[in-house]
């Protein structure tokens, strides 16, 4: 069956003028745990990317690999505040009942432990260069995000993302 997550998360204290803008921004790909009913296994990271119309699940390390599957990012709104940027994401999957081939559990919908990434991009002003980072559900929090060239805090992860079924 067709099911649909919910995925929120948000970044505050951004750092919106000056040397230190770095125009840090979400991108449109992430990570989710699902139990995938392709390959039989919960708990596996599949990787969505906006406009793409599969997934890729990352399989188990012996036997299945990584696969396609079922799933795609049906909606993808960011928002961005004066100290605070916002992300919502829809994402729809297929699910299925199943036993896990290794230790029997039964696959959920979601997993029974959701965890996601989420990736970010921005652009250093004094070394003129870009950068990517991510946040991810488990991190110790709060956390700052720094600049990899000039070191610079462009924001702070103060709130562990949110994974909610809606159908
Ligand atoms: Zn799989
Ligand atoms: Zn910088």
């Amino acid at each position: 069956m067709l099911r649909t997550a919910e995925i929120t998360a948000e970044l505050t204290g951004l750092v919106g003028s000056g040397d230190d803008f770095h125009n840090l921004h979400w991108r449109s790909k992430l990570e989710f745990s699902v139990d995938c009913f392709v390959c039989e296994r919960t708990g596996r990271t599949t990787v969505y990317e906006c406009g793409a119309e599969r997934a890729l699940c990352s399989g188990s390390r012996s036997g299945f690999g990584r696969h396609y599957t079922a799933g795609r990012i049906a909606a993808y709104d960011t928002t961005s505040g004066k100290d605070r940027l916002g992300l919502r994401a829809l994402v729809d999957f297929w699910w299925a009942p199943f036993e896990d081939t290794r230790d029997g559990r039964a696959g959920q919908a979601p997993t029974s432990h959701p965890w996601v990434r989420l990736h970010l991009g921005y652009y250093c002003r004094k070394a003129k260069e870009g950068g990517t980072g991510s946040v991810q559900t488990n991190l110790v929090r709060p956390h700052e995000l720094r600049c990899a060239h000039c070191e610079s805090v462009m924001a702070t992860d103060a709130t562990t993302p949110a994974v909610r079924l809606l159908t």
